[in-house]
């Protein structure tokens, strides 16, 4: 089956999660299934595969055998970083965190970001990225884009480039896509 079909088949839906009105999209049992998450690991990994953007990206560097088209995989907290690792060790790269505020322990940015009510701060050292180092950033899941936004900024301050966003459900009508524009999002379920 396509992969967007496996993951609708085995997420469930949660009403009123995690305040009344909002239907939660909860992922966990479809990370817990070995093949769905291969197969998502692998979608996660191959954004150049499907999306114009990125793959123009990878088409500079034609002539590098085995490139994947990015550098290193920086994950989002919490989820992100279950299927940060498993897409850099697929791609034989190294991962590096966005972490909430206050967790980092060296020299670090700082982005804030709206939540439904108030603010929200999230947190990279400093030296995690070089200039001009190409960056996959992976989540689980894209809603109104507010965590990726402030994640691509964090980035782009330390002089990294954002060659592709990756996440296994991209919420429509939530608009996070236009949100994250220009940069290409490569969603493997949209919903
Ligand atoms: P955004 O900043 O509005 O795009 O929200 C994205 C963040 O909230 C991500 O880190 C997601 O993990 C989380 N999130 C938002 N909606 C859902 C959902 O329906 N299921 C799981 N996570 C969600």
């Amino acid at each position: 089956a396509p992969v967007d079909e496996v993951i609708a088949a085995l997420a469930v839906d949660v009403p009123d999660f995690p305040t009344p009105g909002v239907l939660f999209r909860d992922l966990t049992p479809v990370f817990a299934d070995g093949p769905a998450f291969r197969r998502i690991v692998e979608g996660l990994a191959s954004p150049a595969l499907e999306d114009p953007r990125a793959a123009a990206v990878a088409h500079a560097d034609d002539g590098v055998p085995g490139d994947p088209g990015f550098d290193v995989v920086v994950g989002v907290e919490a989820r992100g970083f279950l299927l940060a690792a498993a897409v850099a060790l697929h791609a034989g790269v190294g991962v590096v965190p966005v972490r909430k505020a206050g967790k980092l322990p060296r020299e670090r940015v700082a982005a804030d970001y709206a939540l439904e009510y108030g603010t929200a701060s999230i947190e990279m050292h400093t030296d995690s990225l070089h200039p001009g180092q190409r960056v996959l950033l992976v989540d689980d899941v894209l809603a109104t884009g507010g965590t990726l936004a402030a994640s691509v900024a964090l980035v782009e301050e330390l002089g990294a480039v954002v060659t592709a966003v990756s996440v296994v459900v991209e919420l429509a009508a939530l608009g996070g896509r236009d949100r994250l524009a220009p940069h290409a999002v490569h969603a493997l379920w949209t919903t």
